[in-house]
C-alpha cells in the first residue's frame, strides 16, 4: 500500500497502476477512524476492482457552526494499519489546505433530499458532501464508489448527483455493519459514556420495532411516534428526528412507493448518532 498526500502524488499512483495493466478503480472515501463498515466497503471493491483507493479526509466544509469538527475522533497510525490490511493499494490523506487551496465559492446545490432527515437540522451539510464528492471523484476518476447504508441520506443524495450530472462512476450501496448489540458501527460512538454506550443499542430496537409496526399496518406517523416513544423510554439522548419517507426519492409516500426508510437521529452529551432500516412495502425487511 502507498501513502499519499497530494493530488498530483495520487493522480501518479493511479496513472502508474494503470499503465502496469489495473484497468479498474475501487473508490473508497472515508473521514478515517476506521472500523469494520469502513473495512467493509474496501472487501467490497477489493473484490469487484484491479485496485483499490480509499481516502481519509475528515472535511471541514460539511461541518457547520458548532457540530463536532474539532472533536472527530483520528488515529491516523491506526488507519493505515487498518486500510493496509483490508486490501488498499493506494491511502489518499490530505489536508484541508491541499484539498482546499483556493475557493472561488461556486458550490453545489443538492435538492429537496437534502431538505429532510439530517437536512433539517444541518442545513448545509450535504453541500459539503457533494463538494468534497465532485473533487474526489474528479482526482480518483473511479470507475466504482462504495457507500454505507448506514448514511443512507447521504447515498442517496449521491446517487441522484451521479445519475443527474453523468458521471461514469458506478456507486455501489454497502449493508450497515453492527456491534453484536445492534449498535451501527460508527466512528462516533467513542464519544459515548459508558452508560450512553449502554443504552444506544436501544437505537435499533426502536427501528426493528417500528418495522414490525408498519407491517402490521400502522400508519408512518404512528410509527414514528411509537420509535420515538421507545428511544426516549430507553435512552438518555434527545431525539432530533424519527422519520418514515420513500426511498430514495426521500419524499412523504403517495401510494406508489415500493420501499420506505425508517431513519432517526439521537443526540447525546457529546454526540450525535443516526440508524436507519429499508423497509418494503410488501412487508420484507430488505436492508438494516
Ligand atoms: P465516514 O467515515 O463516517 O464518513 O463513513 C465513510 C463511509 O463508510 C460512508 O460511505 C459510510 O456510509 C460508511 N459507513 C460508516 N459506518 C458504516 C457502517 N456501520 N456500516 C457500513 N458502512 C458504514
Amino acid at each position: 500500500m502507498v501513502i499519499v498526500h497530494s493530488v498530483g502524488e495520487l493522480r501518479e499512483a493511479i496513472a502508474t497502476r494503470k499503465r502496469d495493466g489495473q484497468k479498474t478503480v475501487g473508490f473508497v472515501p472515508t473521514m478515517g477512524f476506521l472500523h469494520e463498515g469502513h473495512i467493509a466497503l474496501a472487501e467490497n471493491a477489493r473484490k469487484q476492482n484491479d485496485l483499490v483507493v480509499m481516502s481519509i479526509f475528515v472535511n471541514p466544509t460539511q461541518f457547520g457552526p458548532g457540530e463536532d469538527f474539532e472533536a472527530y475522533p483520528r488515529d491516523e497510525q491506526r488507519d493505515i494499519q487498518l486500510a493496509r490490511e483490508a486490501g488498499v493499494d493506494i491511502l489518499f490523506m490530505p489536508t484541508p489546505e491541499e484539498m482546499y487551496p483556493h475557493d472561488g465559492g461556486i458550490r453545489i446545490l443538492p435538492g429537496p433530499q437534502a431538505k429532510v432527515l439530517c437536512g433539517a437540522s444541518r442545513p448545509t451539510h450535504f453541500d459539503g458532501v457533494l463538494q468534497v464528492i465532485l473533487k474526489l471523484f474528479n482526482m480518483v476518476d473511479p470507475d466504482r464508489a462504495y457507500f454505507g447504508l448506514k448514511d443512507a441520506q447521504q447515498l442517496a443524495i449521491i446517487e441522484t448527483f451521479v445519475r443527474d450530472f453523468n458521471f461514469r462512476t458506478k456507486i455501489v450501496r454497502v449493508e450497515t455493519v453492527r456491534e453484536s448489540d445492534g449498535l451501527a458501527k460508527s466512528s462516533r460512538n467513542v464519544n459515548l459514556s459508558p452508560e450512553e454506550r449502554k443504552e444506544a443499542p436501544a437505537i435499533r430496537q426502536a427501528l426493528s420495532r417500528g418495522a414490525e409496526l408498519f407491517q402490521s399496518g400502522q400508519s408512518a406517523t404512528d410509527v414514528e411516534q411509537a420509535v420515538a416513544n421507545y428511544i426516549t423510554e430507553q435512552t438518555s439522548g434527545q431525539i432530533d428526528y424519527v422519520t418514515m419517507l420513500t426511498y430514495p426519492e426521500l419524499a412523504t409516500d403517495d401510494g406508489k412507493a415500493t420501499e420506505m426508510i425508517l431513519a432517526c437521529a439521537v443526540k447525546f452529551q457529546k454526540t450525535r448518532l443516526i440508524d436507519n432500516i429499508l423497509i418494503q412495502k410488501d412487508g420484507k425487511i430488505c436492508s438494516e
